[in-house]
């Protein structure tokens, strides 16, 4: 009798052989069919639960999807989520302080000079700027 034998199980998603317990693919993960294996329907819980996770923008604070907010681009420095009104804003704004000197103010010409890091200034530097800086900060 065919009953009892039991027929290997194969996860839908990485196709290895479950040994252990087998998990069902939840009705809300579109396409995705049982059996799983414990990684893959440990990765899909993730998955899922990031999708609905509700985080805010932390500029404006508004609160939207984890999947619906920006991550902050690595030069601008911040930490958090930004919503996308937020994201485009932060994004002009950083240009725009590109083009300008960090300490006076002036535009900055073609040549620009970056602020050692011990400075602490943020943004880039005219000539005039900069050489009063190491004149004042890098004297021995
Ligand atoms: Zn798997
Ligand atoms: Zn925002
Ligand atoms: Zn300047």
């Amino acid at each position: 009798m065919g009953l009892f034998s039991r027929k290997p199980a194969y996860c839908t998603i990485c196709n290895k052989q479950i040994t252990a317990h087998k998990y069902k693919a939840k009705r809300e993960w579109y396409g995705v069919k049982s059996p799983l294996c414990s990684d893959c329907h440990l990765d899909k819980m993730q998955e899922h639960y990031d999708a609905t996770l509700i985080k805010k923008c932390m500029t404006c604070g508004v609160k939207s999807k984890v999947t619906d907010l920006w991550e902050p681009r690595l030069q601008w420095d911040m930490e958090g989520l930004l919503c996308k009104k937020c994201f485009d804003e932060k994004e002009l704004e950083f240009n725009k302080k590109r083009d300008f000197c960090g300490i006076c103010g002036n535009k900055l010409g073609f040549i620009r000079y970056n602020p050692k890091n011990h400075w602490k200034i943020k943004g880039q530097l005219c000539k005039n700027c900069w050489d009063e800086q190491k004149a004042q900060l890098d004297k021995k």
